[in-house]
């Protein structure tokens, strides 16, 4: 995805942070355009709705379909806004395409299925059309396979392409709806750094309480702009109600965001203090060398005296003990807990890799024999 072009509509590049809102889902004409007028009122410019609902199981609304396309249409129409919907197979984007949708996004469940993609993407390309995409994240944590997803509509030509960060199922949910796992955007940011991530903090959060502070920590981490449930009568939705807010209030978090958009010359102070994150890098490297080669021996002597390479009492003593310590320097426990995790699993990987390579050399020499 080398040669990827702004988000543009008609031409016209889309002001960053981009703000896109509107309902989960179109209901009724009325609920459609009510909710539309509020949202132009607070300077929205780009309308969202789903028109073709995924529904975990069946028997729930799964959107009105077709009709709410026309309703869409009376949005640009009636309020200048631009009109975006969700599409998740050829005869969505066939329909969305002929009602002049003029931005498409695809689902979690669609980006992660490789065959609605490239059936969307073949869609695309016959259709000629210079019309700008955004790929949700699939729904489980897979960055390769949300990169594939945008793969598949660059190479069949899309090359006004975004991505939308929405979170990722989880068995066990927090205080979050999503695991908004971070990492992964971030790191897709890494590898593009000319493709614009837009956070979806309805569907991160689940909740219409914490899409304010959401949306800043998104903006502050450098996302490209916000899309944003809204209704104008959330409490009555048909779905995700939990998570829509009014136009009005839409108005108030939108006005308050702080967008953080200079990429200046770093200052001398900062240039100085990045030298010094070089430095402590490199320390933290040094250790964790020095850490792994205590590790392996540690694993020969196992090895020597047929112990066992995991020992649970001592993995939860060093666990408790860290996490105490780093505390007690301010350290969140949560992080200092994952790091631990993820320097034991690679001990363990080590020490398991040393047992094994001496049975293989054991075997070898049985069999010389
Ligand atoms: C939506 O945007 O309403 C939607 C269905 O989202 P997701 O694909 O992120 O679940
Ligand atoms: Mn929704």
């Amino acid at each position: 995805m080398e040669q990827l072009l702004p988000l543009a509509i008609d031409g016209v590049e889309l002001a960053k942070p981009i703000i896109i809102s509107g309902p989960c889902s179109a209901e009724t004409e009325e609920q459609v355009l009510r909710t539309a007028q509020g949202l132009a009122r607070a300077g929205i410019k780009i309308f969202r709705a789903g028109i073709w609902k995924p529904r975990t199981k069946p028997g729930g609304f799964e959107g009105v379909g077709v009709p709410g396309l026309a309703w869409m249409r009376k949005v640009r129409e009636q309020t200048g806004m631009k009109v975006a919907t969700e599409v998740a197979n050829r005869s969505h984007v066939e329909s969305a395409l002929e009602y002049d949708v003029d931005l498409l996004w695809i689902g979690a469940r669609t980006s992660a299925n490789p065959f609605a993609m490239q059936e969307i993407a073949d869609c695309l390309k016959e259709s000629g059309k210079d019309i700008p995409v955004l790929v949700k994240n699939p729904v489980n944590p897979d960055l390769e396979l949300w990169i594939g997803a945008m793969q598949r509509l660059y190479n069949a030509g899309v090359r006004r392409l975004g991505a939308i960060h929405r979170g990722f199922s989880t068995y066990n949910p927090g205080i979050y709806r999503n695991d908004p796992h971070w990492r992964l955007p971030l790191e897709l940011r890494r590898r593009y750094p000319d493709l614009p991530i837009i956070c979806d903090p309805s569907h991160i959060t689940g909740k219409r309480e914490l899409i304010a502070s959401l949306s800043q920590q998104a903006l502050d981490m450098g996302f490209d702009g916000l899309i944003i449930e809204s209704h104008c009568d959330p409490d009555c939705a048909w779905s995700d109600k939990n998570q829509q807010i009014t136009p009005e209030v839409l108005n108030v978090i939108v006005d308050n965001l702080v967008f953080r958009d200079a990429p200046t010359i770093p200052a001398e102070s900062l240039t100085h203090m990045r030298r010094r994150i070089d430095e402590l890098d490199n320390e933290l490297i040094e250790v964790l060398a020095k850490r792994m080669k205590v590790s392996k021996e540690i694993g020969q002597y196992k090895l020597e005296h047929n112990m066992p390479v995991v020992q649970a009492a001592r993995y939860g003593d060093i666990m408790s003990n860290r996490v105490l310590a780093a505390a007690s320097q301010g350290i969140n426990e949560e992080f200092m807990r994952h790091i631990l995790s993820t320097i034991h699993e690679e001990s363990v990987r080590i020490q398991v890799e040393l047992s094994e390579n001496s049975e293989k050399k054991s075997k070898k020499k049985s069999e010389e024999k």
